[in-house]
């Protein structure tokens, strides 16, 4: 097969890992800068180029999109659909995993367990908020945060109250959340492909930190999990549309509950805490599943 990774950066980790296993298991493989493309919109024979480089004779494209480039990368990956090239990830399914409230509405739709969350626009409607989801311990974050920015715990409800107030000044949209206090500051990384987890990991927040990002200073080690995390996460990426997924879970006294699910999800991390083959894993699975016109939206969405 031939086999485009549409990533910014042929050096990060994720990238080089998905290029060897391409290679590895016999396949044509080319890193594509997808933020340098253009592409013509049209119904008969749609392409795509970098400079006067025609993109044509991809079997499938591995999408990397990075946050900042959302709106132009799921385009890119759009117009790929449209050509019949099959994408591990849909575009549908990247910009859904984009939106954190359209995500967990989908997810809490589906039954798939979720902490209790408020979301709310009016000032005159912050005490409700606070009520909707149970009162103080409370989480308030921000919807357009990533590794941990804008996640606020609230020990008491006049906390929550000035945090809300406060974000709101700035114009910001946010989410009030249930604290999962018996999560212990850690939270499981499901790495998801097709209907399986293929690895897992344990992130601990570093000492009196509640958020377990790596990037705030947390560990990762492997962790076994039940067949009801398990179950989960599976769910939650076939509810987002994702053919490989990173979610992430907590471990509440009702259950698992989903943090976020993420369509570009990092390697590095969970193959180092796991010692598996993650990226050899997901070509397997392109292997799988590509077919020519395969794609199910065709670019529809
Ligand atoms: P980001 O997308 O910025 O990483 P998250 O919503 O994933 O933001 O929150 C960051 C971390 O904070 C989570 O991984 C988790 O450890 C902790 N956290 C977030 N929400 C809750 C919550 N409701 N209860 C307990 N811990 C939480």
């Amino acid at each position: 097969m031939k086999i485009g990774i549409l990533s910014r950066n042929p050096k990060l980790y994720s990238t080089r890992r998905l290029t060897e296993a391409s290679k590895e298991r016999g396949h044509e493989v080319e890193v594509i800068d997808y933020a340098r493309t253009h592409m013509n919109i049209a119904a008969h024979n749609p392409k795509i180029f970098i400079g006067d480089k025609d993109l044509a004779g991809f079997d499938a494209v591995i999408p990397r999109i990075g946050a900042s480039y959302t709106f132009f990368g799921t385009a890119v990956v759009r117009q790929f659909e449209m050509m019949g090239v099959y994408s591990v990830n849909e575009s549908v399914a990247i910009s859904r995993s984009r939106d954190k409230l359209r995500s967990l509405q989908l997810l809490a739709r589906k039954g798939v367990g979720l902490p209790v969350t408020g979301f709310a626009r009016d000032p005159k409607a912050t005490k409700d908020l606070i009520k909707v989801a149970g009162g103080a311990p409370l989480v308030v974050k921000l919807l357009e945060g990533t590794q941990g920015v804008g996640v606020v715990l609230a020990e008491t409800n006049k906390a929550a109250e000035s945090v809300i107030e406060a974000f709101r000044g700035l114009d910001a949209n946010i989410l009030v959340q249930e604290f999962i206090k018996e999560a212990g500051g850690a939270d499981i990384r499901c790495l998801v492909i097709g209907d399986k987890v293929v690895a897992a990991m344990k992130r601990q927040g570093k000492e009196g930190e509640f958020r377990s990002n790596l990037h705030r200073g947390g560990n990762a080690t492997v962790v076994k999990i039940t067949p009801e995390e398990r179950a989960t996460a599976v769910r939650a990426a076939r509810v987002m549309g994702l053919g490989v997924a990173g979610v992430d879970l907590l471990r509440s006294n009702h259950g698992p509950v989903i943090m976020e699910v993420n369509s570009s999800p990092g390697l590095e991390g969970i193959e180092t805490a796991t010692k598996k083959n993650v990226a050899g894993s997901i070509i397997e699975y392109i292997e799988k599943t590509a077919a020519e016109g395969k794609t199910k939206t065709r670019g529809k969405g």
